[in-house]
């Protein structure tokens, strides 16, 4: 089964072709960090315009790069939420014309879905059940994946996401957008234990997080520090900002680990590709004899190819979606 995959939920224009769900032939990613870093994060509509100049041409490099052609294909899968709504609907629009043109079964995927599906490109063992740990830009999900397609959301972030508290940090300590790789350079130079910010714990909901507060201290941190006329050091800040929510996202991993005596652990999402959270995941699950696994870093931030990898279980399952697929900003894991 050959699948063309599109993805421009937010800032990425990506397209793919996967064979058989886990042999990724071509990845292609357009992105528009450059355009968007003027103004400091993502402008919808500015992304929105810059997917419709640039997705026929992602395409069509992506068939090249594997050397086919949309007569090769078997379906077409493409993210239709949760993101921005002008950005899905560009993918969604596309990916509907050449259904119809081709006569191509449509299948509609969740973007999340996709994250955590990165999981099976370069690990060809790994098979639910397992638990993953969604961090990206706009999620903060501990999953337990029953099975392909079937999902059981054991906590969420109360308020900001992993990679919105990375980005909104790098911000206020001058590194600018996207935070997430910034923060993670200048702490290679800092002291992670020279500043001590809070690790939130959430009472009434043991695996739901919290990194509003966090950003808080941070930026009280600053204010404190120019009060004072003490210099502030960059590198110690990112360092230890990155050892707090590291800290936290492995403490409520094991902790479900334990509680729901899972044996393969994965993360999936932007911020998995930080170095400080994989050592410190993997050393954690090496202590309790349990797999882990995680994409390259390639596919951890957005890709089409892990939504290739998605539609393909989907499709498998027998998902087929009609001409009538819209756009879903806000869906949520496991919804239709
Ligand atoms: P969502 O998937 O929730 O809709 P998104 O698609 O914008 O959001 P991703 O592309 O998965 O998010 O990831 C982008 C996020 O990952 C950004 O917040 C970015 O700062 C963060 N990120 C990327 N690389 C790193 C890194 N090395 N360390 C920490 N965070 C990172
Ligand atoms: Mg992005
Ligand atoms: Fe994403």
């Amino acid at each position: 089964i050959k699948i063309l995959a599109i993805e421009s939920s937010c800032d990425e224009t990506a397209a793919a072709v996967v064979v058989n769900g886990r042999d990724v032939r071509s990845n292609v990613i357009s992105s528009q960090i450059a355009l968007h870093t003027l103004y400091g994060g993502v402008v919808p509509e500015i992304a929105s315009r810059k997917h419709i100049e640039k997705i026929n041409q992602v395409i069509g490099q992506a068939l090249s790069d594997a050397g086919m052609t949309l007569d090769d294909m078997d379906a077409i899968g493409v993210t239709y939420g949760p993101g921005l709504v002008g950005a899905l609907l560009v993918g969604v629009a596309e990916a509907k014309a050449i259904s119809y043109a081709k006569k191509l079964p449509l299948v509609g995927v969740h973007h999340i879905e996709g994250h955590i599906s990165a999981n099976y490109i370069e690990n060809k063992d790994l098979e639910p059940p397992f638990l993953c740990l969604v961090v990206s830009g706009g999620h903060t999900h501990l999953v337990k994946v029953l099975d392909y397609g079937k999902y059981e959301i054991l906590g969420k972030t109360r308020d900001d996401a992993a990679g919105e508290a990375f980005d909104k940090v790098a911000r206020a300590i001058g590194l600018g957008y996207p935070g997430g790789p910034k923060i993670e350079k200048v702490a290679h130079e800092g002291n992670p234990h020279a500043v001590e910010f809070p690790h939130a714990k959430i009472v009434d909901g043991p695996y739901d997080f919290s990194f509003s507060g966090l950003k808080s201290a941070v930026l009280n941190y600053l204010n404190g520090c120019k009060m004072k006329n003490i210099p502030i050091v960059q590198a110690d800040i990112a360092a230890s900002f990155q050892k707090a929510v590291t800290d936290v996202l492995i403490g409520n991993a094991m902790k479900a680990i334990d509680e729901f005596g899972m044996d393969k652990f994965a993360i999936a999402g932007g911020v998995a590709s930080n170095g400080t959270l994989r050592e410190g995941m993997r050393a954690a699950c090496e202590k309790k004899g349990v797999a882990f696994y995680h994409p390259s870093p390639i596919f951890c931030t957005d890709n089409a190819a892990m939504i290739g990898v998605a539609a393909y279980y989907d499709f498998m399952r027998g998902q087929r979606d009609g001409l009538d697929l819209n756009a879903v900003p806000n869906l949520k894991l496991g919804e239709r």
